[in-house]
């Protein structure tokens, strides 16, 4: 299904200037550098200077000098901002779903949900500042205290990808500043009016509460902008979201200095559908991890492993799911596929299906172009499904696009292997009814990703857990749980309130 009528680009571009007017943004008069579109139409909305090497050097700086001053205000004190910034998150949250929608593309109820991540983040955090909790262990000698306090580590740069253009943002800032850090930020340079709005309203929220200034910089720009944070001493984390090929470049140059870096890279996330399974319910899983967002989240769906006795049935209704999806515009009620980021990924997606025939596989739906005489410069498709023979090297590879593999298997340790047989290793999920395939998914010799569920997708992570996978996905963790140590550093204290001096390990000396 298709929707036709999509927005023209000068209301769109009106609609931003309104959203950000509302947040508090100045739009800068003038400049080049950087390019602000809308994958809706395709058209650009407006350019906006990219930082130079000597505003970001500035930028950093401010952010160290304000880390001086914000590192000693007591952490629940520090979270009376994060606080104010989630209550003006909530003021706005219809702005920024309204810009989350032009920049990104994503239909009105992700975007509202992803402005809904920030806010439930800022809650996290603004509990998490009472909870910084470091542990107290028995010292092996008579008179001592041995424990271990957690201190602020330094300017976290914040690097981030198009696709979450705000909620990963949130996830780092309000973490790193209630843990004491002081944030500059690079978001993606396909989104910069939505982190024009962000940082907007965290100035508000600073000045509300008499933060310093300089807490949070914002450098706006592309590759080279990032590379300037990355590259920067006084950069104490980079924490860094998007493609492998980015995490390549930036994890040994961070190492290099040994700076610490925090990566969430690409994903190749799987279900399994075993032969229990309630099939209805994997099918409603299967159809929002794989095709919602257009495809477009780390953690989308892009390969479904099922048990040979039910891939057919599965397959069929699955097929039929996707002939309802209506495609089209992300702001029209009832649009559950919104566009491309670009006709790039469309290319790239193309590419992915011929190289998918080209080993044998059969395109059951999806892969058309569509609203192309309404908005060529924009990228519509119909999300596909491939029946694959095997696990060739295109499916081991992620596509940033709406297409979900199908393969088979027989066995669970079969399915397990083909699971586990990807280069990345962020989510994962299993659909059955039975508990002892349900508990060996989740086991050691299970699944191998950071994310392992039963009896929901892979996509649509909630902020209390800690968020991120193995292999090439980086290693990082974010949001909840106990991710807020990466963005401290960790002192261990021994205390010796007796009048000896025993030496550790039994050792004499003088
Ligand atoms: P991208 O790698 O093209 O860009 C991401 C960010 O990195 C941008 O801000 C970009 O300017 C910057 N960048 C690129 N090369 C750089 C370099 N050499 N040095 C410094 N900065 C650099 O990714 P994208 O197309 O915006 O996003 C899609 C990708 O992000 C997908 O692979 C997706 O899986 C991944 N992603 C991962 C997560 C996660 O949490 N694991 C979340 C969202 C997106």
């Amino acid at each position: 299904m298709t929707t036709t009528a999509l927005p023209g680009t000068d209301a769109l571009r009106a609609r931003a200037e309104d959203a950000l007017r509302r947040c508090g943004a100045q739009l800068p008069a003038g400049g080049t550098g950087v390019t602000a579109r809308t994958p809706l139409t395709g058209g650009t909305l407006r350019t906006l200077p990219a930082a130079t090497p000597e505003g970001a050097a500035a930028t950093i700086a401010a952010a160290e000098a304000a880390f001086g001053e914000w590192r000693t205000i007591p952490a629940p004190r520090r979270g009376a901002l994060v606080k104010r910034l989630g209550e003006l998150l909530t003021e706005h949250k219809e702005d920024l779903a309204e810009l989350v929608t032009i920049e990104a593309g994503k239909i009105r109820s992700e975007a509202l949900g992803e402005v809904q991540e920030m806010i439930d983040i800022c809650d996290f955090a603004v509990g998490l500042s009472r909870q910084l909790y470091g542990r107290t262990m028995a010292s092996e000698r008579p008179g001592h205290r041995l424990s271990e306090s957690w201190h602020p580590l330094g300017v976290v740069g914040v690097i981030s990808a198009f696709n979450f253009p705000v909620a990963v943002w949130s996830w780092n800032t309000a973490i790193a500043l209630v843990c004491g850090d002081t944030v500059v930020w690079k978001p993606s340079e396909l989104t910069p009016l939505t982190a024009l709005a962000c940082a907007a309203l965290l100035g508000r929220a600073a000045s509300d509460t008499g933060a310093p200034e300089g807490v949070h910089g914002l450098l706006l720009g592309g590759r080279d902008c990032g590379e300037l944070l990355v590259d920067d001493e006084r950069v104490a984390l980079v924490s860094a979201t998007g493609s492998v090929r980015m995490g390549r470049e930036v994890g040994p140059r961070v190492a290099a200095r040994f700076g610490r870096c925090l990566l969430e890279l690409g994903g190749n996330n799987a279900a399994v559908v075993t032969p229990s399974a309630d099939l209805a319910l994997a099918v409603r899983g299967i159809v929002f991890s794989a095709a919602g967002t257009a495809g477009q989240r780390c953690t989308s769906l892009r390969r479904l492993i099922v048990h040979e006795d039910v891939a057919d049935a599965l397959v069929e209704q699955v097929v039929h799911a996707y002939g309802r999806l209506p495609v089209g515009d992300p702001f029209r009620p009832g649009t559950l596929i919104g566009p491309l980021i670009s006709t790039a990924a469309y290319d790239a997606m193309t590419k992915a299906l011929v190289a998918a025939q080209a080993d044998g596989g059969k395109v059951l739906t999806g892969g058309d172009r569509r609203l192309r005489d309404e908005a060529p410069e924009a990228a519509y498709v119909g999300p596909a499904v491939v029946r694959m023979p095997a696990q060739t090297a295109i499916v081991r590879e992620e596509t940033f696009a709406p297409i979900l593999y199908v393969l088979t298997y027989r066995t669970l340790d079969e399915a397990i292997e083909l699971h586990n047989g990807v280069p990345q290793g962020l989510s994962s999920s299993i659909f059955t009814r039975d508990q002892r395939e349900a508990e060996r998914f989740l086991a050691a010799d299970g699944s191998d990703c950071g994310i392992a569920n039963v009896n929901i997708g892979t996509s649509g992570a909630e902020i209390g857990g800690a968020f991120g996978g193995e292999k090439q996905t980086g290693g990082g963790r974010e949001s909840g749980s106990d991710a807020w140590r990466a963005y401290m550093r960790r002192a261990t204290n021994t205390v010796n309130h007796s009048d000896e001096l025993p030496l550790a390990q039994g050792v004499n000396f003088l």
